[in-house]
């Protein structure tokens, strides 16, 4: 049984890295020649070239990643790297608590280190070569300590704390568990904005104007009172646009960059935002969280069938004939992984379904073309890949590609309509 587990690990191991190249490669492998004329004006030719290498570059790059990191797991699991790193850790202490905490602590340490060089390369050498990192090195470095201390606070105090509950009462540690995601996930949505954002990101309030006066009415107009508008300055690290609503109910906060106000118009802007408020007007938010929920049971509840035998344990490198906690929950994690894979995939289906509506909710209000051209101008601003394999789509896409979105907004060219 050991023994078959074990193989069955590797062999998971192994499918996932050849599958992920292969897809990259199919992906890389369709480039239309000619563009359908509703994408064709993203990006001029030779703009559309740039996109092209830089598409290049970044999958190969993540695959040289992916390949490192996928090898140094196998070699770790054969060796029992795992099992040896239990040991150290239950030396140093019998508490189960500590232990678990010592034992994420260094493999989080370790990834988060071995990350580094990695994303320094992304950011400084590929997106700094075609123009999008703004970052200067000392805000890289400094936010990178930020994260790391943030997470191993907040990652501290959870498991800690979900550990302890797990020692109260194994056999009823999963729906413990199950209500702490669902309080801890609703704390993270709620103190988000107000909490972690601002130690990133400078907000300013979006200042008097034709802008916020749209923005306004047209919320109004839906039964949302807002709050707020910020402006936050996310062209301190890149040039790539983005925006999102926060806040339960009928009051939300609304968060800008500034990257989007710099190059989208006023009617584009408040089209976006008209989208986002579609997610909430049909319940999008919601089904999220019902199926966070179901997808957390799920996997806790099959997480308890293995917690309680030393099998899983053994599997992982461990020596005792007790099951180990975390040495359980490493086994689990990678188990589960082609479920999750497969789950992925609906979950990605469900959102770009949702996605549609959304878009078709700005649509309903006469802000269908107003959407279309800032989706084009944001596509552009990002270097999106216009021709993804549909397979590609399919397994990675959580938002359906440009093309399908302009066609199912019924959104016609500037150009063709003046013709
Ligand atoms: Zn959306």
């Amino acid at each position: 049984m050991v023994n078959t587990l074990y193989f069955f690990i590797i062999a998971i191991l192994v499918f996932n890295l050849l599958f992920s190249i292969i897809l990259e490669q199919i992906n890389l492998a369709v480039r239309s020649i000619k563009l359908p004329d509703l994408i064709s004006d993203v990006y001029d030719s030779d703009n559309y070239l740039k996109q092209q290498e830089y598409e290049r570059e970044k999958v190969r790059f993540s695959q040289i990643e992916t390949i490192f990191g996928s090898i140094l797991i196998i070699f770790f699991f054969s060796l029992k790297g795992f099992g040896h790193l239990q040991l150290f850790v239950s030396n140093y202490s019998n508490s189960i608590i500590v232990q678990t905490l010592l034992f994420f602590g260094i493999l989080g340490l370790v990834s988060f280190l071995i990350s580094i060089p990695f994303s320094y390369y992304d950011n400084f050498v590929i997106e700094e070569k075609f123009g999008f990192n703004k970052s200067s090195k000392k805000l890289f470095f400094i936010d990178n300590i930020k994260t790391l201390l943030l997470s191993t606070i907040i990652g501290g105090i959870l498991i800690g704390f979900l550990t302890w509950l797990y020692t109260k009462n194994p056999h009823l540690f999963w729906l413990m568990a199950l209500g702490v995601v669902l309080i801890f996930s609703l704390l993270m949505n709620a103190l988000y904005s107000s909490i972690i954002l601002p130690l990133f990101n400078k907000k300013t309030p979006l200042k008097e104007g034709d802008l916020k006066h749209k923005v306004l009415s047209f919320a109004e107009s839906q039964g949302f009172s807002i709050n707020n508008i910020y402006l936050l300055d996310g062209s301190k690290r890149s040039s790539k646009a983005n925006a999102f609503f926060t806040g339960f109910g009928k009051k939300k906060k609304i968060f800008l960059y500034d990257t989007l106000t710099n190059s989208l118009n006023n009617e584009e802007i408040v089209a976006v935002l008209a989208h986002e408020l579609g997610h909430y007007k049909r319940h999008h938010i919601w089904v999220n969280l019902i199926i966070g929920i179901i997808q957390s049971s799920i996997f806790l509840y099959f997480f308890n069938l293995i917690s309680q035998s030393a099998i899983f344990t053994q599997v992982m490198g461990g020596t005792t004939n007790t099951p180990v906690f975390y040495l359980n929950i490493i086994c689990f994690v990678l188990l589960i992984n082609p479920v999750e894979t497969i789950l992925g995939i609906l979950l990605n289906l469900i959102s770009r379904k949702m996605e549609y509506s959304a878009d078709s909710f700005a649509n309903k209000y006469g802000l269908g073309q107003d959407l279309g051209t800032a989706l084009k101008k944001i596509s552009s601003l990002n270097y999106s890949n216009l021709t993804p394999h549909s397979l590609y789509v399919i397994i990675n896409y959580s938002h359906p590609p440009l093309y399908e979105r302009l066609k199912a907004l019924n959104f016609t060219n500037e150009l063709q309509k003046s013709i």
